[in-house]
C-alpha cells in the first residue's frame, strides 16, 4: 500500500509542471553529486536565469507553472549538471565582482581568487591615468574590472586565443568599458606595441601537469587546457616570458601583478630578483595559500 502511494506521488511529480515540484525532483537528482547547499544554489540560479524569477519570487510563486519548453530547458540543464558541466557554461555567464561576464568552453570561468587579484591592484594603485596590460585575458574579466574602476585608464588585453579575444570583446561591450585587444603569443610576441605600461597583470596557466590528478572533472572535462596547464619542467615559463616582455614595455617604476601557483611562490620570487625587480611581495588568497605576487621594476 505504501509502495503504491509512493509510486503515485512519483508519477505526479514527473507529470507536474509546478515549479516547486520540479525543484524538489531535480534537487534529489543533484544532491548525491553536489550536496544540498550547492544543488539548491544551482537550481535557484538556473530558475532565475531561465524564467527571470528572483529567489524571493521563486518562494512566493512556488505554484508557478512551467510551459513545456521551460520544462525542457530546465531538464536539459540538470542533465548537463549531472555530467559535471559547470553551471556557468550551461547558462553562458557568470558574475565577476559586479560585472556580468559571458563564458564558454573557450575561456576559463573566472575564479574568486582572481577577484582578489583585482582588489589587490585597486588597493595598491592610484585609481586614475594608468596604462595597463592584461596578459592572457581569457574572458576579459581582469581587464574589464580594472577599466571600470580606474578613471582615464588605457587598458590593453592580450590573448593567444581568437575565441578568447572574441568573448572578451563581447564582455567589454556588455560592461561599457573601452579595451584594446591584442591577439598574440606572449612566448613570442610579434605585435606592434607602440607605448609602455604602468601596470602589467597576468593570471597565466600555472597548474603543472603533475597536479592534474588532483583536479576535478568539472574543470578537466570542460575548461580549456591551454588556459590551465603548464609544462612540469618549465612551470614559470609564462612569468619569464612576461618579464622579458616587460624589459621593453613596462615603465621604470612600473608594477607587475601575478596570480600564481601556491607551490611556486619562492621560485618566482627568485626569478623576479634575477630580473632585478624590487619590492617583491607575496600575498595569500582567502584560503591562506600564496596566490599573488607584486613587484616593482627598477632601472
Ligand atoms: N586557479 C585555477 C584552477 O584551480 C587555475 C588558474 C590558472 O591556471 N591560471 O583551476
Amino acid at each position: 500500500m505504501i509502495k503504491f502511494a509512493f509510486q503515485i506521488i512519483l508519477l505526479n511529480m514527473w507529470k507536474s509542471n509546478i515549479l516547486i515540484d520540479l525543484k524538489h525532483m531535480y534537487l534529489n537528482d543533484l544532491i548525491p553529486i553536489y550536496g544540498k547547499d550547492e544543488s539548491l544554489q544551482m537550481l535557484n540560479i538556473l530558475i532565475g536565469h531561465y524564467f527571470g524569477l528572483s529567489r524571493v519570487e521563486q518562494t512566493l510563486k512556488s505554484a508557478y507553472k512551467l510551459s513545456e519548453s521551460e520544462m525542457l530547458k530546465l531538464h536539459m540543464a540538470v542533465k548537463q549538471l549531472k555530467k559535471n558541466k559547470p553551471l556557468q557554461y550551461i547558462i553562458g555567464e557568470t558574475t565577476f565582482i559586479d560585472y556580468k561576464i559571458k563564458v564558454n568552453e573557450g575561456v576559463l570561468i573566472p575564479r574568486p581568487e582572481t577577484e582578489e587579484l583585482v582588489k589587490l591592484i585597486l588597493d595598491n594603485e592610484n585609481l586614475s591615468d594608468l596604462n595597463i596590460l592584461d596578459i592572457g585575458t581569457g574572458s576579459g574579466c581582469i581587464a574589464i574590472a580594472l577599466a571600470a574602476n580606474i578613471t582615464n585608464s588605457h587598458v590593453y588585453a592580450m590573448d593567444i586565443s581568437k575565441k578568447a579575444i572574441e568573448t572578451a570583446k563581447q564582455n567589454a561591450n556588455i560592461n561599457n568599458v573601452n579595451i584594446q585587444f591584442i591577439e598574440d603569443d606572449i612566448n613570442k610576441p610579434s605585435s606592434k606595441i607602440s607605448h609602455n605600461f604602468d601596470v602589467i597583470v597576468s593570471n597565466p596557466p600555472y597548474v603543472r601537469y603533475l597536479e592534474k590528478s588532483q583536479m576535478k572533472p568539472n574543470v578537466l572535462d570542460y575548461e580549456p587546457e591551454i588556459a590551465l596547464f603548464v609544462d612540469d619542467h618549465k612551470p614559470l615559463k609564462f612569468y619569464t616570458a612576461i618579464m622579458n616582455f616587460a624589459k621593453l614595455f613596462l615603465n621604470d617604476g612600473g608594477r607587475l601583478y601575478f596570480e600564481i601557483n601556491e607551490a611556486l611562490a619562492d621560485e618566482l620570487r627568485q626569478s623576479l630578483l634575477e630580473y632585478n625587480y624590487d619590492k617583491i611581495s607575496i600575498f595569500k588568497d582567502i584560503n591562506g595559500k600564496n596566490r599573488f605576487v607584486s613587484a616593482v621594476k627598477v632601472e
